[in-house]
Formats: C-alpha cells, structure tokens, sequence
C-alpha cells in the first residue's frame, strides 16, 4: 500500500533531515565557526570566542579547549607587546646611546641617543655591519672581543665630530638560553661635559693655589729678611710691615672673593624681590666717591628709568660696585664714568660706562672667567684679583638676564645689563 510507504518515506526523510540539521548544528557550524576563528588567530585578532549551544559533547570540549587556548594566547600576546612597547619606550627616552648586533656584529637596533652622539641617518644604519657605522676600529675590536670572550668591557673613546666628544663604552655579549652568543651590545655614554668640568676645576684649583701663593710668598720673604738680617732700622721695619700688610690684604680681598663666588655657585636658591635701584646706586656711589676722587675721576649719573625691579638687592649691589670699581681702576687720572639707566620694554637698562683703557675685542670674550685679567701685572698692582666679573656673570645669570659689553681699546667700555620690570 502506496500510503503507509509514502508515510514511511516522508518519516524517513523527516529524520534525515533532522539528523542533518542536528549534524549541521552539533559538528559542521562548530567546526566551521573553529576553523575560521583559528585563521583569525592567525592573523593576529584574538578578540573572537567560539559560540555553541551545546558543551556536553567531544566539540564542546574541543571549542572549550579552544577558547582557552584563544584566552591564553590573548594574555600572552599582550604581556609581550606590552614587554617590547616599554622596552621600546626605555630605549627612546635613554641618555645613553645603544646599540644592539646580530652574531655578524651586523646593527639590528639603535636608539635615537646614539643616532645622535654619532650624527648618524637612518639610512647609513640599517643591516650595516659596526664598522661600516662607525669607522672605529676600536668599537669594533671591543665588541668582537666581548662577544668572543663571553665578557663585559668597558673603553673610553674619543671621536672626532664638530668638536672632540669622549665616550665610555660598554661591550656586552647577547646570550641565549643555552648561553651561545647571538649577539652584541654597545652602550655609550657621552661625558665629555664631565671631563672638560674635571679640567675646569683642576685649573681652579691651580690657579686658586698660585693666586693665593704669591702674596703668602712675599709676607714670608719680608718676614724671613726682618728675621734673619736682625733688622732695627724702625723705618725699614715699618716699611716691610707695610708690603706685608698690603700682601695680607689682598689675601683676605681674594679669599672674600672666592668665598662669594663658591657662594653664589651654591645650590641656593635666591629669591627675586620687587625693588628699585636709587637705594643701590646711592650706596655704590657712596663707597666708591672718594676712590674716584683720588683719581681725579668724575662720577656722573644719568637716572632715567626709576621703575620698579626684579632683583636680589645685595648681589645687584656687588656687581654696581665691581663694575663701577673696575671702571676707576681702568680709566686714566682725570678720566669719568658714568651710571646710566633707562626703560626699553619689559627691562630696565643699566650701563657703567667709562672713558679708559678699554678691552680689545678677543680679551672681550675672556674677562668673565675667574682669574682673567688682561694685564696681570697693572691688575694686580691695581688690588685685582681677576674674580670680580665673573662674579657679576653669575648674579646677572641669577637674575635670568645677560650681561653685554661693549669697548674699543683707548677709547672706553660700557658694562650694560638688563633686569626684569615689575609688571603694574
Ligand atoms: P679684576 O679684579 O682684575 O678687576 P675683574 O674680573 O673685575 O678682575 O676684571 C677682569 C679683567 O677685565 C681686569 O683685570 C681688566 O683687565 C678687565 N677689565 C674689567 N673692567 C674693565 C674696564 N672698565 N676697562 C678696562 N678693562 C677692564
């Protein structure tokens, strides 16, 4: 009977299809959504899970397995990006300059410091053996033999760019895990600022030592000559006692000096207060008159900014008196110097001008170093100590302003420096 068969064949492909639709749904999609979500893993998105309905069969643990996989994965890739972006951000934001080789000592990383401390463009760089960057045989014997030796070593270097730099170096092997070497590493340190601050202050301190010593020379070798030669002559006495004096005066006057300068090299912070100048003027004028006078020199002011400042009043009053004092000292009997303010923009102008000996152009430049004097002989006899302008260097520095000058040799100078107006 045709109708029991036509039942039985639509019962039969009912279940097909239902066991298709079951299989299509329990295997196929799962396994389909799997394949397509490990290719994206592969392509690096590691954002996607497998969704299934179903977690109770050999798919559900498999896609379960997979997630977790997908998870880990996810975290570790992170955590690794994460290593190289701050690796990365080390690197960049370093002082030092480094660079990192292959097996080859061919560059496989610089920093943009050592880009710099060698002047070096990007494409000179890349794949480039040691050598062939640096032109430094030094570099590369260094290298080679800290990779060599399995060893850290260290060499200072000098190179020759604009103007000579001193480099410490550090030579390191790269390891793997089975400690074989897979590479290099060099690190650079640029201290040339350091040495030429070591040579500074061995010259200081030389000088410092030659400064003090000719005075203390001179009061021993009239002491001893009193001493051994049994001097009584009351006039002679009196007038070695003199020079002595006078050499022990200029021994305090530069241990004062040396002593206000360390000050103001000193870590303390000044202060800028709102004052005017009249007060400082004033007293600049009152110590000095008669020193002036002495000389026959005339002391002229011309005030005309009596505006409000920015100033630390006791270092601005010892940069009038050096540079109103050195003025005197360089100008000629007869001669004048003159106190000038005036307003221009935000600053007021002071000038110390004088009609003396002036400066020539190359001395200019040098005057401000400590124990500079053009003329040492006329300077010392003058009670120079040669520390004076670089005194009114730093206080002018410390007042975040700058210090010209301008002078021709027999004709006279002009000190001019500017300060800060009081906004109103
Ligand atoms: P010093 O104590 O010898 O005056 P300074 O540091 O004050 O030391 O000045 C350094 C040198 O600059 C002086 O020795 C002098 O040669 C020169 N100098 C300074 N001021 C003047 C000036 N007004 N005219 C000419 N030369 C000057």
């Amino acid at each position: 009977n045709i109708k029991s068969n036509l039942l039985f064949f639509f019962f039969m492909l009912f279940l097909t299809l239902l066991l298709v639709w079951k299989f299509t749904n329990d295997i196929v999609n799962p396994l389909s959504q799997i394949t397509r979500i490990a290719d994206n893993l592969a392509k690096g998105n590691f954002k996607d899970r497998i969704m299934i309905k179903e977690y109770n069969n050999e798919i559900g643990t498999l896609a379960r397995v997979f997630n977790n996989m997908a998870t880990q994965l996810e975290g570790k890739i992170n955590q690794i990006s994460e290593e190289k972006n701050r690796a990365e951000a080390i690197l960049t934001s370093m002082v030092d300059g480094l660079i990192a080789t292959d097996a080859n000592m061919q560059i496989r990383l610089i920093n943009p410091a050592a880009k710099k401390i060698f002047d070096l463009k990007d494409y000179k760089i890349k794949g480039n053996s040691v050598i062939e960057v640096f032109r430094h045989h030094e570099i590369e014997y260094k290298l080679e033999k800290a990779m060599k030796g399995n060893e850290i070593l260290s060499k200072e270097i000098e190179i020759q760019k604009e103007e000579t730099k001193i480099l410490k170096c550090n030579f390191a092997p790269i390891n793997n895990d089975q400690g074989i070497v897979i590479g290099g590493i060099i690190v650079f340190s640029d201290i040339t600022e350091l040495r030429k601050l070591e040579q500074m202050r061995k010259e200081f301190v030389a000088n410092v030592s030659h400064e003090l010593r000719t005075p203390l020379t001179s009061v021993i070798g009239y002491v001893d000559t009193i001493l051994e030669n049994q001097i009584e002559d009351k006039n002679t006495i009196e007038r070695f006692l003199n020079i002595i004096k006078k050499e022990a005066d200029r021994l305090a006057l530069l241990i004062k000096d040396l002593l206000d300068l360390s000050k103001l090299e000193g870590k303390n912070k000044y202060v800028l207060r709102p004052g005017t100048l009249s007060n400082i003027i004033d007293k600049t004028i009152y110590i000095l008159r008669e020193k002036a006078e002495n000389k026959g020199i005339e002391l002229k002011l011309e005030i005309s900014a009596e505006d409000m400042v920015y100033i630390i009043p006791e270092q601005i009053e010892q940069v009038l008196i050096n540079l109103v004092d050195n003025a005197i000292k360089y100008t000629a009997e007869g001669g004048q110097v003159v106190i000038r303010t005036y307003s221009r923009y935000d600053k007021v102008v002071v000038e110390v001008n004088d009609n003396g000996i002036g400066i020539s152009k190359s001395e200019q430049e040098r005057i401000f170093e400590r124990f500079y004097r053009v003329d040492k002989a006329r300077a010392r006899s003058l009670g120079g100590t040669g520390i004076g302008l670089s005194i009114v260097k730093h206080v002018i520095q410390n007042h975040q302003n700058k210090i010209e000058i301008e002078s021709q040799p027999g004709k006279g100078s002009t000190f001019r420096f500017y300060l800060d107006k009081v906004k109103p």
